[in-house]
């Protein structure tokens, strides 16, 4: 039988995803959690491993101290696990993308730097350290421009500016979102880019030996041009021209090189525009929330039965794309408490609508980008064209009404 090491981050969505997969597969899993062992009981896994996922160096001598048998394969559930299992994988003398290539991807500044250096389109960038004059700085960059935190995802920390005025609010801001997120956040600092006009996409592929295969070009069709950039909308088949499609993935596969990922999962996020394809990030990952469901039917199963497949060397089946489909992650309206949702079984009935699964339990505390990085929920859909999948999933939405009350403010006890 077979063995993987799943690190579970607990805020991930894609746990109980990444389990399943490994009960159809009939995989022995042993997993390791960031701070969390309580979780385990409520998963039905034995007691698992809590180390901390930001502090990878330490995590890896914790990890191995305590690992029983050695796995056939370490695999990151999310972002967060990244970098350990890329050194538990070097450790333990498994194939897989170096640590090396994890950090340089996971890096805004970084992974700027190495594109723009090897002739990408890449904006103009520069980095700002943590005591950078904020008064010269704002006369000094190009507007509009976008603010970013270095290391964190999913929009989070990332601010479009168009004056001075603003710059020196979002990056007051950006470094408080980053503060609360990233234990080396003042080593770091921020990264400030020109903004680049454009459609937006996302890639979806597995790489093995290097070499990239796409298992779906995803269309964004929601503008997004600032000042915050909420994911929405992932259509599925691009509605691209094929020879563009070619350009974004030949485009990725060599990001991939020169970054040094050679196996595993990727996901990629890119603007095009009359200049062509703009990268803007590549990440050692599938695509994150539940988005990945989206995907089961070309699949005929869902992502994560294919990543764990393919990270074990088991063979990956063909994509089959029938007609269009979508997935919707229902951005976070305004900061407050969610109470509840209503809607819901007349937006299920909707034509196309496969799914809708709310994330959260009443009483959760939501904060919308740029400080937050969850969402209400996701509303899948699959229709006979792209198109179709798009306007059921506005549809749905438009049908849902969420409840979501206003934070009090504490006050002092007198
Ligand atoms: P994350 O990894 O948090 O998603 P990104 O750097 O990919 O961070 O930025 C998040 C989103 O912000 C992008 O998907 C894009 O919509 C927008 N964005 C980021 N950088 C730029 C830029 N230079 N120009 C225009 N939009 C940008």
């Amino acid at each position: 039988m077979k063995r993987v090491l799943l690190l579970l981050p607990v805020a991930s969505y894609r746990n109980e995803d990444f389990l399943e997969a490994a009960r159809c597969l009939d995989v022995e899993v042993t997993t390791v959690a960031d701070y969390c062992p309580q979780l385990a009981p409520g998963w039905g896994l034995d007691p698992m491993l809590a180390v901390p996922f930001d502090q990878p160096a330490v995590a890896l001598t914790t990890v191995l101290q305590h690992l029983q048998h050695k796995p056939d394969a370490v695999l990151a559930v999310d972002d967060h696990g990244l970098e350990l299992a890329a050194l538990l994988r070097e450790q333990l003398g498994l194939a897989g993308n170096p640590n090396a290539a994890v950090m340089l991807t996971r890096d805004k500044l970084v992974f700027r730097q190495l594109l723009r250096n090897h002739g990408f389109n890449a904006p103009g960038f520069r980095h700002l350290p943590h005591d950078a004059d904020l008064e010269k700085w704002s006369k000094e960059i190009a507007y509009p421009a976008v603010v970013k935190a270095r290391r964190l995802s999913s929009s989070r920390g990332v601010v479009r500016v168009n004056t001075p005025q603003e710059f020196m609010a979002a990056v007051n801001w950006v470094r408080q979102i980053q503060g609360r997120a990233d234990r080396e956040s003042q080593e770091l600092g921020l990264v400030v880019e020109d903004f680049i006009s454009g459609q937006e996409y996302a890639l979806e592929g597995l790489l093995s030996d290097g070499k990239l295969s796409v298992l779906a070009l995803f269309d964004k069709p929601d503008p997004l041009d600032g000042p915050y950039f909420e994911e929405t909308i992932y259509v599925t088949p691009s509605r691209l021209p094929d020879a563009m499609q070619q350009e974004i993935a030949d485009t990725v596969q060599r990001a991939c090189e020169l970054a040094g990922l050679n196996s595993g999962p990727v996901h990629a996020e890119m603007r095009v525009n009359q200049q062509g394809v703009w990268m803007l990030e590549v990440a050692a990952r599938s695509i994150g929330g539940l988005c990945g469901r989206v995907l089961r039917h070309a699949l005929g199963m869902s992502l994560e039965e294919v990543v764990l497949r393919h990270t074990l060397g088991l063979p990956v089946p063909q994509v089959q794309a029938h007609g269009g489909a979508g997935v919707m992650m229902i951005p976070v309206p305004k900061r407050g408490i969610y109470q509840g949702v209503s809607g819901m079984e007349v937006a299920r009935r909707v034509p196309g609508i496969t799914d809708i699964q709310i994330a959260l339990e009443p009483g959760t505390r939501i904060l919308p980008v740029p400080e937050g990085a969850s969402y209400l929920g996701f509303i899948f859909s699959q229709a006979g064209s792209p198109l179709e999948a798009e306007q059921a999933l506005r549809v749905a939405h438009s049908l849902l009404g969420f409840d979501i009350q206003t934070e009090m403010e504490v006050m002092p006890v007198q």
